[in-house]
């Protein structure tokens, strides 16, 4: 008997000492020598076949075996367990030399670009950036700018209403007239509006119902005519090149008077006639003139006392002579192909 139970412990530590990386097979050692069924167990229960002096014995001699087996498998667990660890640790090692993963990274789009070019320019020459809402009064859009209700120029930017008297802003000049109005009256004013404006248009190589458009006025005592052409040469410059040609012709607008279209040298052909400037060698890029004094009333300024000049200028334009795009609804189509070229 004492025999029988030495073996098992010994077979029992044998196979525990084998058992390598494998908490399965531990677990099926401990049910075959410890478990219900198990070889000890069943030593156990044949113990009423013994005698009364042999059993304390015998029952000690199995306890002892039990526990030897039982600290046995406990101690290899904590070992497999180890192993484990070890393994996964080195399995999941991160290389902190390896390069890191590329975040792509995004730019500005050309619209944006553009303006802020605009921008630039005209904060380098004192200009502050004045902003107002897109949907606007028609006081502030039409009326403040000399466009009473049946007044005819106001066909050229059929609009979106919203209600009789709000709509999408066609223009962003009527945050010129927010600014005069928000300031002491004729204290000098030096701002451009940039923004978005709505005109019920079609959608076309030239044309879109939304654009961007940067606006400027200017209204201090003395300014002139002279003022608005150079300050509008030295831009244009700046945003082409020196050697741009620029030429001022006579037009209309209800806000200013004089009023005129300014024109730059084309710069596709250089001035020789192209097809962007349908064989004129002129391209019209801007519209300006003297504040009408009428539209400095309404603001409360005093026409005697100051003048001013305003203009006005489309960003997709600008942005599509500069980079030489020859359809503006590649700047609204999302098309990455086209916008990863800038
Ligand atoms: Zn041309």
């Amino acid at each position: 008997m004492e025999q029988k139970i030495e073996q098992l412990k010994r077979d029992a530590a044998e196979a525990i000492k084998k058992t390598v990386a494998d908490l399965d097979a531990l677990n099926d050692i401990r049910v075959k020598y410890l478990g219900k069924k198990g070889e000890l167990t069943s030593i156990l229960r044949g113990m009423s076949k013994l005698s009364k002096e042999e059993r304390p014995r015998i029952g000690q001699i199995v306890n002892e075996a039990r526990s030897k087996i039982e600290a046995l498998i406990v101690e290899k667990n904590e070992e497999l367990k180890e192993e484990a660890l070890a393994q996964r640790l080195k399995n999941e090692k991160i290389d902190v030399t390896l390069p890191g993963r590329q975040v792509p990274l995004g730019h500005l789009h050309p619209l944006t670009i553009t303006l802020n070019r605009i921008k630039n320019i005209f904060m380098d020459l004192g200009f502050t950036i004045a902003e107002g809402p897109e949907i606007e009064r028609d006081y502030f859009n039409f009326e403040a700018l000399n466009l009473p209700k049946d007044h005819p120029a106001r066909d050229m930017q059929d609009s979106f209403y919203i209600t009789e008297d709000i709509l999408m802003r066609t223009q962003t000049s009527p945050v010129q007239a927010r600014t005069m109005q928000s300031h002491e009256p004729d204290s000098p004013i030096r701002i451009i509006a940039p923004g978005r404006v709505y005109r019920r248009d079609d959608y076309d190589a030239t044309h879109s119902p939304m654009f961007t458009q940067v606006e400027g006025l200017v209204i201090d005592k003395g300014i002139s005519l002279a003022d608005l052409k150079g300050t509008l040469e030295l831009v244009l410059h700046q945003i082409f090149n020196k050697d741009v040609g620029v030429r001022f012709r006579p037009s209309f607008f209800p806000f200013t008077e004089p009023s005129a279209e300014v024109d730059i040298s084309c710069v596709m052909c250089h001035g020789q006639g192209c097809r962007v400037c349908k064989g004129t060698g002129w391209l019209e890029i801007l519209g300006a003139g003297m504040v009408h004094p009428h539209v400095l009333e309404m603001s409360g300024y005093n026409p005697e006392k100051v003048s001013g000049f305003a203009f006005g200028m489309g960003v997709e334009r600008i942005a599509m002579l500069c980079y030489g795009v020859d359809d503006l609804r590649l700047f609204y189509d999302n098309d990455m192909r086209f916008l990863r070229q800038f």
